[in-house]
């Protein structure tokens, strides 16, 4: 592979984005804030899974979405903090990891 970092250079990058964007990104009303059960995709290309899905469709690129009620997010393996850390080391289990 030509470039075998590109991916984690990807995820980086997605990152930083949304790190950066974080502040920009509209919160929803308190009252539709509440806990609730919900499927998750993790996906390192979240514009691509939700173009054509989403109702972000004139963002010139989509971070994440919606569907059914799913919800479709970057891969937390690629964005720095803790809540990302959380869910990734989660996310680690789900794919078979067993730290223990
Ligand atoms: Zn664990």
């Amino acid at each position: 592979m030509v470039f075998p970092n590109l991916k984690a250079a990807l995820l980086a990058l997605i990152g930083v984005v949304i790190t950066a964007c974080g502040p920009q990104v509209e919160r929803p009303p308190s009252e539709l804030q509440a806990d609730r059960h919900s499927m998750v995709t993790f996906t390192s290309d979240p514009d691509a899974a939700c173009r054509g899905i989403s109702t972000h469709k004139g963002e010139a690129r989509i971070l994440g979405c919606e569907f059914h009620s799913a919800l479709v997010v970057p891969n937390p393996c690629g964005v720095s903090g803790a809540y990302a850390d959380l869910l990734c080391h989660e996310l680690g289990h789900a794919n078979g990891w067993n730290h223990d």
